[in-house]
């Protein structure tokens, strides 16, 4: 045993996943040895070769301004106490007890990547999707890459209201010219251009005052060119709980939103190439078809309960929509990893400010967690910031309180992944992948034309 952070023993912690909570956990863990004269060491886990998660894999292709946040992973990772393990997944490649024998702590950070369901019959219809797919696949991240979407049809119905769902209609209802220089996955840009969609619906089971995305991502809405904004104004009276809730100054994104959407409902509705209409107090109640959707069958709500707690309640009343293409966006999920707890109702690994819990809410010692798979799938990519502070915060001050003995760190695992045929892609082959897309993308005039494939990455670097 000895003291932890000295040059003799170093603090070794591995972080898993690179996405904005893993970049801010190993930042603030290198800042914090900086200002402590501390020696700690970072080694980042990631199941495929590319870093930077949802940044990468999750933000629209058409806000490249969002990406730019990579800018300061990048310097993180220049940091020569950091290292990138990326293509290994932990649960798969690697185990949980492999990796916390080799370092004194491990941070879990793997984000949350599947979807909630509705639970409706004809959910798993051809033609309904969930808004992950769409978006791993315009992204091109390898898991959806063969995915395919029907836009042959006229109607798309995208169900939720939150900022992904809006990222969905903004990218259905884009031109060519919209998306052409953007890094979009080039088999997404080809499908796109040539689709059929005309009318594109958002539904969402509250009203306007419970709404999730936010104004700059609305007013965005109507801002495309060469689509008609359909708003029923009649959706836009509030009740009198919605009234009491935007007295309060937490409403204001939902104020401004109103007011937006007052503004839509009064436009003319033109000769637009596409239609997308805005719906509230509606909820999805099943999908009809034989192999594919063709209908989808919504029920009127109404709201009930006190301010800040009103809930969705049908009224009986139903519509139809004909579409073949339905996708769901009502929320992420965590998945769990094999030798950690989990709580499957919320998708998260339990935990106390970051500490993991065990089944009896016992810490698990030298276990951490931060972002989404800590708090769930809300916030964006800069609110992990300050959630990955208080994991690292909690994590330095339990390694304050003990004397712990001397790891190998990450060296101690390359002749396991190597006996096991993984092919790690460090940092300077992230760096190599990195620069082949940016130049396949020149030809096309894009920021890069991205890898759809994880052997194409690793083609690229042999
Ligand atoms: C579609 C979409 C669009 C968004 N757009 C915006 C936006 O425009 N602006 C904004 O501010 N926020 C946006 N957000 C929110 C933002 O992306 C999240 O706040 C943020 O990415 C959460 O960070 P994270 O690190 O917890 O998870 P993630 O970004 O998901 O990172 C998790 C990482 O862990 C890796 N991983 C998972 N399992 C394992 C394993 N077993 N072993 C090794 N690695 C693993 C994954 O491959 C991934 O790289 C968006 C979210 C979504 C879903």
């Amino acid at each position: 045993m000895s003291i932890v952070g000295t040059r003799q023993n170093p603090l070794r912690v591995a972080i898993v996943g690179s996405g904005p909570a893993g970049f801010y956990t190993a930042a603030a863990l290198l800042k914090a040895g900086r200002k402590t004269g501390r020696l700690v060491t970072v080694d980042m886990l990631e199941r495929l070769p590319a870093p930077f998660g949802l940044v990468r894999y999750g933000v629209a292709p058409d806000h490249p301004k969002i990406k730019q946040v990579i800018d300061k992973y990048v310097n993180t990772a220049q940091d020569p106490a950091f290292n990138y393990l990326g293509n290994v997944e932990l649960g798969k490649d690697l185990s949980v007890d492999e990796l916390a024998q080799s370092h004194h702590a491990v941070v879990v950070c793997t984000g949350a990547a599947t979807d909630r369901r509705l639970d409706i019959p004809g959910e798993d219809l051809w033609g309904s999707h969930a808004a992950t797919a769409f978006v791993g696949w315009y992204n091109a991240h390898p898991d959806f890459c063969d995915c395919t979407f029907d836009l042959s049809q006229e109607a798309a119905v995208i169900v939720g209201h939150g900022n992904v769902a809006v990222d969905v209609c903004r990218i259905l209802a884009s031109t060519a010219d919209e998306l052409n220089h953007t890094d979009i996955a080039e088999h997404a840009l080809e499908a796109l251009v040539s689709s059929r969609i005309r009318d594109i619906y958002m539904i969402g089971r509250r009203g306007p005052t419970q709404a999730k995305f936010g104004h700059v991502e609305l007013r965005e809405l109507g801002g495309l060119e060469d689509v008609d904004l359909v708003v029923d104004s009649k959706d836009l009276i509030l009740n009198s709980a919605s009234e009491a809730e935007f007295a309060d100054r937490s409403t204001r994104e939902n104020q401004k939103n109103l007011r937006t959407l007052k503004e839509f409902s009064c436009r003319p509705i033109g000769n637009g190439g596409r239609r997308l209409h805005i719906r509230f107090l509606e909820s999805p109640v099943e999908l009809g078809g034989d192999e594919q959707v063709n209908t989808i069958v919504l029920e009127k709500n109404t709201l009930k309960g006190e301010p800040f707690h009103q809930v969705a309640v049908g009224t009986g009343e139903r519509l139809e929509l004909n579409t073949g293409l339905v996708f769901r966006s009502i929320g992420y999920h965590g998945i769990p990893i094999t030798g950690l707890p989990f709580n499957a109702r919320r998708g998260i690994i339990p935990n106390e400010v970051g500490r993991v819990l065990d089944e009896h809410h016992h810490v698990v010692p030298g276990m951490y967690t931060a972002g989404w798979i800590k708090r769930g799938p809300v916030g964006l990519i800069g609110n992990n910031r300050a959630d990955a502070t208080e994991t690292v915060n909690a994590l330095l001050s339990d390694v304050d309180k003990s004397d712990l003995e001397i790891k190998p760190g990450g060296q101690a695992l390359l002749p396991l992944l190597a006996e096991r045929g993984v092919r790690i892609v460090d940092y300077t082959d992230w760096e190599k992948i990195d620069a082949v897309e940016i130049e396949r993308g020149k030809t096309r005039e894009k920021p890069r034309e991205k890898f759809t494939r994880v052997e194409d990455m690793l083609a690229a670097l042999d």
